[in-house]
């Protein structure tokens, strides 16, 4: 059986980075910029009032002032502006070229058309053109995950179709007699589907696009035909029937499709049936049916593969440091290597973990709150508040 990490290699060697397309800004939230964004023009591009108040020639002022005009945001001042002289301006307005410094208006008290400026000693309160970025600076690197900041920043430097990755288009087979829908009431030995919404969910978190989800009761005939009608797509990801079992039929699926199964179980608890398949640079996934199972490989596998295909990084999830919070005690004794769903928190500085408390892993509902995973040595089955642990975030 492969360990996780032989796992992850096996994948990342059947797994191409995506093509780039460009998108306006609106459709990018959360997708992978792949060309470096620079500044088109100097920021601010002209010298701005950082304050409302008068702009003036600081080593002349005679008291009081002589308020000879107006300038406003977006409007620039034509005029000349002489010793003795100021105008009112507001923040965001160009600084008149005669002009080197701006008095704030709480600090002037103004009569009429005149000033009298009360205090002088504070900064110039003049934001100096390209003191944030000059044009052709790096504002937005390759490789970035955009986020509100980083869109606006390639707003503001007019860059309104960035290239990026493509989404991958990933298609859901969810299989299962016993399934029926969320919004149906099951009967008998039915239950709802709850990992359609779980995967799709997750789908988007990690910037994928779902294309295409179908149910396929368990008989190998009728989910060749479902399966072979979906759209073109990058991944394949089949809910449940991974297993053994006389019913499980994702590994004959995937063979009946033409893929080569590259791993069918590994060293893992819970999601020991996992398998990954590839037909050129199609890849597939056949998750455990168990919604606890379906949480941690999709942490452990999907994601990550999810962010190659977007960055070409090639990274196994990141591992952090922190403290259980609660002591742990697992169901049993196994030689697999346990991954727990956990909730961290920052406390006084640093992480603490909670390990959810799972019933079993069909329990959907103990993983709500968890944002973390705790790779659990398979050397004890007991773990004490304050044991000093690695964890995996799972955002
Ligand atoms: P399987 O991997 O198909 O053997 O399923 C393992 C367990 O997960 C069974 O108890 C299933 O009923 C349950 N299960 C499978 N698919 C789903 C699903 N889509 N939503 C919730 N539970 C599921
Ligand atoms: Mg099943």
């Amino acid at each position: 059986m492969f360990s996780t990490t032989e796992a992850w290699q096996t994948i990342v060697r059947h797994a191409q980075p995506l093509g780039t397309v460009k998108l306006p800004l609106n459709k990018c939230l959360g997708l992978v910029l792949r060309a470096d964004a620079r500044a088109d023009a100097d920021s601010p591009p002209f010298d701005a009032s950082a304050m409302d108040g008068y702009a003036l020639r600081k080593n002349s002022i005679s008291q009081p002032v002589q308020v000879i005009g107006e300038v406003q945001a977006g409007s620039p001042f034509t005029g000349k502006i002489g010793p003795g002289e100021c105008v009112r301006i507001f923040t965001g307005a160009p600084v008149p070229p005669d002009c080197d410094c701006v008095i704030k208006q709480e600090d002037v008290v103004r009569e009429g058309e005149s000033i009298n400026v009360q205090q002088m000693d504070g900064p110039d309160f003049i934001r100096r053109r390209g003191e944030n970025r000059r044009a052709g600076d790096l504002i937005v690197p390759a490789n970035t995950h955009l986020s509100a900041a980083a869109l606006a920043a390639l707003a503001s430097a007019g860059i309104t179709q960035p290239e990026v990755a493509r989404a991958p288009r990933c298609a859901h087979l969810v299989t299962g007699n016993e399934l029926v829908s969320p919004d149906q009431k099951p009967t008998g030995a039915q239950i709802r589907d709850s990992n359609s919404t779980l995967i799709a969910a997750l789908l988007h978190s990690q910037g994928a696009e779902l294309v295409a989800h179908a149910h396929a009761r368990d008989d190998l005939a009728m989910a060749l035909a479902t399966t072979t009608a979906l759209p073109a797509h990058d991944i394949l990801l089949i809910s449940g029937g991974a297993s053994v079992g006389d019913h499980d039929f994702a590994r004959p699926l995937l063979e009946a499709l033409g893929f080569t199964l590259h791993f069918q179980a590994l060293n893992l608890r819970p999601g020991k049936p996992l398998v990954f398949a590839s037909k050129g640079n199609r890849l597939a996934f056949a998750l455990p049916g168990n919604p606890v199972s379906h949480w941690v490989v999709f942490h452990l596998f999907v994601a990550p593969l999810l962010q190659h295909l977007q960055t070409g990084a090639a990274a196994e999830p990141p591992r952090l440091k922190g403290r259980l919070a609660v002591g742990i005690t697992l169901p049993s004794a196994d030689k697999r290597q346990t991954f727990w769903p956990a909730r961290a928190v920052i406390v006084g500085g640093s992480y603490e973990l909670t390990p959810m408390p799972l019933a079993s892993s069909g329990d959907s509902s103990g993983l709500v709150g968890a944002n973390a995973l705790l790779p659990l040595p398979s050397s004890g089955t007991s773990f004490d508040p304050n044991q000093p642990v690695e964890f995996i975030p799972c955002p």
